[in-house]
């Protein structure tokens, strides 16, 4: 897959101008972020269990190959299949194999990124699957025609008279904005699917080595109907969930739910062994899991960004970056977005199809502040810039209109005289362009950047309020002294 551009930016464009959608984002952004403080500060030391979260990725990593051969032998030892594929036409190809070979008709699936990354849903649709999402947020924004645009919360950009709408529309039933009625309007159409359905497709937050495990975290109760009424299980995972031991998913689980929803763990755990035994009642008959690469030993080798790989997609991350609150998921093209969503990008997608994601970063730090297992991403952002900005195929004018005016500040900002006359003259420009103090657009090149932002009016230079600071101090030391 291949980010367009020109998509992005018109995307980009049209979501900064959104109010609606940073209304919504916003509020959305905020409850998360108070959830996550309120759990995280019932810990006793909650920088030592991040220290510890890092450290079990930073093991796990290092021993992967060891512990995916040691993750197949238990999954096989308990009854399960497991499928490696090197990216996203192979996964594709696995399940579709899958699904054919077991009649499959139609699907219920349970929130999954990895499906997301290698559009499986069209991939079904195409053969004739029909595929239901049965996550809420999902099943929303399956029936708008859109991919989620929030790693935990799909459809985090519509407010309730949106999806009120959405369901009248679709669903044909009457409007309502009420949140539990239309939980319920849901939940009546999904049971139906939950109990027709041959296949179920799921994702894995994490697979225990040591037992062959599956971890699924949910807080709604689809992905454990997902995961045992239908007859076959499927689950996709990146080849990085996987860990050690049950100490190292215990940290983990414990980091996880707390950054996502400030829980002390989710709703809904469900751990899946293999298929069900001959003496269980629940459960799918076989269980198939499917574990692709998609450019993540390639992401393993590169010395700063396969931090990425630690990313327990939590969403903390998203939900504290000013750039992701103004323009939301869609804006940044792909299913990644907001701050996980620069690194994953350019690592996961061909070169260079997150250089405008890259450059859209303030670097103001508040994600690697909130990142339960200590990624720094501002850090990583400016590496991925750094190499875009030597590499030749990039250089050129996008590069070079941001290079030139750091290098005219930092020419102007060591001659005083002409850093003066540059402010006067600026201040000379607000005053015939924009007399009431708002500049309504901007000239050339830069009519495009104004139109998205509110550009501050140009106050007395800090050299002159400096200096009429510290004649006041004097004034008043002289005064006090006297
Ligand atoms: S450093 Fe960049 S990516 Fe991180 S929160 Fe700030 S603007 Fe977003
Ligand atoms: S990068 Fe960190 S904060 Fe962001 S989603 Fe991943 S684990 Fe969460």
């Amino acid at each position: 897959m291949e980010l367009s551009v020109k998509a992005v930016k018109k995307k980009a464009t049209e979501a900064a101008r959104n109010e609606v959608l940073h209304r919504t984002l916003s509020d959305a952004g905020d409850r998360f972020v108070s959830l996550r403080e309120n759990g995280f500060n019932q810990l006793e030391d909650p920088d030592g269990l991040r220290a510890r979260g890092r450290a079990i990725k930073e093991k796990c990593l290092a021993n992967m190959p060891n512990l995916l051969r040691l993750l197949e032998k238990k999954v096989t030892d308990a009854g399960g299949v497991v499928h490696w594929a090197k990216d996203g036409p192979t996964a594709r190809k696995i399940i579709l194999n899958l699904a054919r070979q077991h009649g499959v008709k139609t699907v219920v699936k349970g929130k999954s990124m990895m499906t997301e990354e290698i559009a499986l849903n069209k991939a079904l649709a195409e053969k004739g699957i029909e595929a239901w999402e049965t996550d809420l947020g999902e099943f929303i924004v399956q029936l708008a025609g859109e991919t989620p645009s929030h790693i935990i919360a799909p459809a985090i950009h519509k407010n309730r008279e949106e999806v009120g709408r959405l369901f009248s529309a679709k669903l044909g039933v009457p409007y309502t904005t009420n949140p539990e009625e239309l939980t319920m309007v849901a939940r009546k159409v999904l049971r139906e699917k939950f109990l027709g359905a041959d296949m179920g497709i799921t994702g894995g937050n994490m697979a225990v080595a040591e037992t062959g495990t599956l971890a699924l975290f949910e807080n709604e109760g689809n992905i454990r109907l997902s995961t045992s009424l239908p007859r076959v299980h499927v689950a996709i995972i990146g080849i990085e969930k996987v860990v050690e031991t049950w100490d190292d998913f215990g940290v983990l689980m414990k980091l996880l739910s707390r950054s996502a929803a400030g829980q002390k763990m989710p709703t809904y755990l469900s751990l899946i062994t293999g298929p069900k035994k001959a003496n269980e009642q629940d459960g799918a008959e076989a269980f198939h899991l499917v574990l692709l690469d998609n450019g993540r030993s390639r992401m393993l080798g590169d010395r700063v960004l396969r931090d990425s790989l630690f990313c327990l997609r939590c969403g903390a991350c998203l939900n504290v970056c000013p750039v992701y609150k103004r323009v939301g998921g869609h804006a940044c093209g792909w299913v990644y977005s907001g701050p996980i969503g620069i690194l994953l990008d350019s690592e996961l997608l061909p070169p260079g199809s997150a250089r405008d994601l890259a450059f859209a970063c303030t670097l103001c730090g508040a994600c690697a502040e909130v990142c339960p297992v200590l990624i720094e991403h501002p850090k990583m952002i400016l590496d991925f810039r750094r190499r875009l900005a030597e590499d030749p195929m990039w250089k050129g004018p996008r590069v070079l209109s941001r290079v030139l005016p750091v290098k005219a500040y930092s020419w102007l900002s060591v001659r005083p005289f002409l850093f003066r006359c540059a402010g006067f003259l600026a201040r000379g420009i607000q005053r015939v362009m924009a007399p009431s103090g708002e500049w309504k657009w901007l000239p050339g090149p830069l009519a495009e950047w104004g139109s998205r932002r509110k550009i501050p009016r140009f106050k007395r230079p800090f050299s002159r309020r400096w200096k009429a600071l510290k004649m006041s101090l004097k004034k008043k030391q002289g005064t006090g002294g006297g």
